[in-house]
């Protein structure tokens, strides 16, 4: 299943320690293993594979010494020893801010935000992307690329220039204009398709057989960068001074971050670094693209995909490939898949913009108003430590609110206009 031709990959040739402390890509189905490399579905049952480590042991001092961004759970990544030589946009050690009068508004005892807008691209996509560039400069690869619902993109096309490695980006050509800009600004190779973010990852897959050396971030190199998003979760435990919280609510797309941030979490757990404890984790999508909430209320393990129609297209992935996967992790762990109109989207993205002076996109409203919806709906307890994610920046989706919010009142320079709006 090598996507990108050996001619350009060498992997009999990989530098010693390529990948860090990475062992194998694993099947997440039936176990079978394959070498490290540009690999993405098993040989044997087409299953998606998974990198697989021999964990060391490490310390929470030894972490805590790290440089202040992802690279400082190297050792837990698919990366080598010497990353932080490589250049990177260095994401990660992003804020966790406590959400006290959001907590307020909606009867929480306690809440945090772990605000990934404040990314060198302003989304959480430039942790998967880090990951995914090591990677591809290991496996020898010549082009840098991405199927992207915008954010992505950002990401790939910045980390690429700044590497110094050739880009190439695909969306759907429907895309927001600041995501479009956002893009075009860092490469020159920005490609936009006539269809939705479903046909544009069909026609990555077809690029990537084709052409020699294309390392497409979350085609053929999917396990590499999938690994990236378990920083979110080790990120959130250390700063809650080693610990987990009770309750985690996390959009859903692909379903990739959500089972990451798991994935972390027991991996913290098996390393000794957090004490075991119960969490419950929660998925969080757009009504009008919501196969994964949809199967979870059905209570059915398998998704039906749908053709997306919602504002929050960042989170418009009608076939979502770890949705069975999100499933199972939102049923084991006793949480939810919960999804909301595009109006509580707008409302959402207000409401958390109003309580902490966090501008998040359509995504970060998507998760603040599927969090406000599962304590309506009693599906949260609120007396339980509960931290949100949000994964990207408002400026992005601009459009989504400004039909919504505005001035006030628009007047003359003068102190009587002002006075007769009883705004004093
Ligand atoms: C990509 C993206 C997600 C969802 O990521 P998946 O891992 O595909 O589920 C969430 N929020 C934002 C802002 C994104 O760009
Ligand atoms: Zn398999």
């Amino acid at each position: 299943m090598s996507a990108v031709a050996p001619e350009a990959v060498r992997e009999n040739q990989l530098r010693e320690g390529a990948f860090g402390n990475a062992t194998a890509l694993v099947c997440r189905e039936c176990g079978h293993q394959v070498a490290l490399g540009p690999h993405y579905a098993c040989p044997e049952c087409f299953g998606p594979l998974e990198v697989a480590y021999a964990y060391p042991s490490i310390t929470r001092e030894e972490i805590e010494a790290g440089p202040r961004n992802i690279w400082r759970y190297q050792a837990l990544l698919p990366v080598p020893t010497d990353i932080e030589q490589s250049p990177n946009t260095e994401p990660g050690f992003t804020r966790l801010l406590e959400a006290k009068n959001l907590a307020a508004e909606l009867g929480l005892a306690k809440l945090w935000v772990k605000d990934d807008s404040t990314n060198p691209t302003n989304s959480f996509k430039d942790r998967v992307v880090a990951c995914a560039l090591s990677a591809a400069r290991e496996l020898g690869a010549r082009v840098f690329a991405c199927p992207s619902t915008g954010n992505l993109a950002n990401a790939v096309a910045a980390a690429g220039a700044r590497a110094g490695i050739k880009t190439v980006v695909f969306i759907p050509s429907n895309l927001e204009q600041p995501k479009q800009v956002n893009s075009a600004v860092f490469t020159s190779n920005l490609v936009a398709v006539d269809g939705n973010y479903d046909d544009v990852n069909k026609l990555a897959s077809e690029i990537a057989g084709e052409e020699e050396g294309w390392a497409f971030v979350n085609v053929n190199v999917r396990p590499f960068y999938a690994e990236g998003s378990k920083t979110l979760g080790y990120e959130i435990a250390e700063q809650l001074g080693w610990r987990l919280p009770d309750q985690i609510v996390i959009p859903v797309a692909s379903g990739s971050q959500l089972t990451k941030v798991h994935k972390a979490f027991q991996e913290l757990i098996k390393l000794g670094l957090v004490e075991d404890k119960p969490y419950k984790v929660f998925g969080a999508q757009a009504n009008g693209c919501s196969p994964v909430s949809a199967s979870y209320k059905a209570g059915v393990d398998a998704i039906r995909p749908v053709k997306p129609d919602t504002i929050a297209k960042s989170l418009a992935i009608g076939n979502p490939a770890d949705g069975i996967y999100v499933l199972d992790i939102a049923n084991s762990t006793g949480g939810a898949v919960e999804d909301v109109t595009d109006d509580e989207i707008r409302e959402g993205i207000v409401l958390l913009a109003r309580t902490e002076g966090i501008f998040t996109e359509t995504a970060g409203g998507t998760t603040t108003a599927v969090l406000k919806k599962l304590v309506e709906t009693g599906q949260l307890d609120p007396e339980a430590e509960t931290v949100i994610i949000n994964t990207g920046h408002g400026l992005k989706t601009l459009d989504a609110v400004s039909g919504s919010v505005g001035p006030a009142a628009t007047i003359a320079p003068t102190y009587s206009a002002f006075a007769a709006t009883g705004l004093a």
